[in-house]
């Protein structure tokens, strides 16, 4: 089932928190939703889940306008929202047997599916505990077996990975990623690594406007201005040389013999370094060229918004 928004404006008092965004999420995609805090995600997806009406524009979910079917919508969809909200005095089992009830879930097949569910997330040891009890990645847990708990085809989830720690983070990624199979997807974060171990596609926010839509390997090719090598010499080489080769803007010096030259992107500067070495009767023993970092593109693409705003 398909997410499709078009020019979807949400406006609160004289802010626009959403400014006429557009895209089109298609059956079985898992889409990264990136933006600094404040872009408008968490507004786009309470749209797109029913929880606010927008001010204009459209929101399509699984063919049900969200304006017109919410109960429809309600129905497909899964949403875990931001900060997670739960019933902390509530037992696991006991919350989501509510959860499954609301979603009109009753006798054996309720019984069932919160079993099935309680595994498939990792939850059977915790299942008799308080929720107040349980850690943060525990209570993320529950926060995804809610949003799963009626099988829904398109699965909304607001920054789950926020607050976890290193290793907490990579039992939810790997959960993400296994629920994730068979089901349209999108979720929110403001970190690019995220993205890039959990989808391949990434829309990326800023200010409520979409300033990259794309499969995140041609954003980061888009971006990729400017390189860096790092190269490694045998011996001593004659430093102003190399840094006066065509292409090379600057060149930093590590350890023994070891350099990042930083290139303009212009040209590939690997051959000329190459010929260098053999000039100065060097070997060369290492030459690598460094990823453009995430973290770069990310700034990039969201406090220079004016450059690349993308008219929808
Ligand atoms: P994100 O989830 O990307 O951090 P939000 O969608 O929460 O961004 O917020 C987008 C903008 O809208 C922010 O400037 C925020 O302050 C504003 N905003 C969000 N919700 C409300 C609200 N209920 N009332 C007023 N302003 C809001
Ligand atoms: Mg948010």
């Amino acid at each position: 089932m398909s997410l499709q928004l078009k020019n979807l404006t949400k406006t609160y008092g004289s802010q626009k928190a959403v400014n006429a965004i557009s895209f089109d999420i298609k059956e079985g995609e898992i889409v990264g939703f990136l933006g600094p805090n404040g872009a408008g995600k968490s507004t786009t997806m309470k749209i797109a889940t029913c929880y606010v009406p927008p001010t204009s524009g459209e929101a399509w979910v699984g063919g049900f306008n969200v304006a017109e079917k919410p109960m429809r919508v309600k129905q497909i969809t899964g949403y875990l929202p931001e900060h997670n909200p739960l019933y902390l005095d509530l037992y696991v089992h006991e919350y989501l047997t509510f959860v499954g009830k609301l979603y009109g879930l009753t006798g054996q097949k309720l019984k069932g599916r919160v079993k099935e569910i309680v595994d498939l997330c990792g939850l059977t040891p915790e299942q008799n505990k308080r929720i107040e009890t349980l850690s943060k990645g525990y209570r993320q847990r529950v926060g995804l077996a809610q949003a799963l708990i009626h099988d829904p085809k398109i699965l909304i989830l607001d920054e789950p990975t926020s607050g976890l720690d290193p290793n907490q983070l990579v039992e939810i990624r790997k959960l993400i990623k296994m629920i994730s199979q068979q089901k349209t997807v999108l979720f929110s974060t403001h970190i690019m690594q995220e993205v890039q171990a959990l989808c391949d596609r990434v829309i990326v926010i800023n200010k409520g406007k979409i300033v990259a839509d794309d499969k995140l390997e041609f954003i980061l090719k888009a971006h990729a201005t400017g390189s860096v090598i790092v190269v490694q010499f045998e011996g001593k080489i004659d430093e102003v040389k190399l840094k006066s080769l065509p292409g090379v803007k600057e060149i930093l010096t590590m350890e023994s013999f070891s350099y990042k030259v930083i290139a303009d992107g212009t040209v590939d500067v690997r051959p000329e370094i190459f010929r260098f070495a053999s000039e100065q009767s060097v070997s060369l023993i290492g030459l690598k060229q460094e990823e453009n970092s995430l973290e770069n593109i990310f700034r990039d693409l969201t406090i220079t918004p004016a450059m690349h705003e993308k008219e929808d």
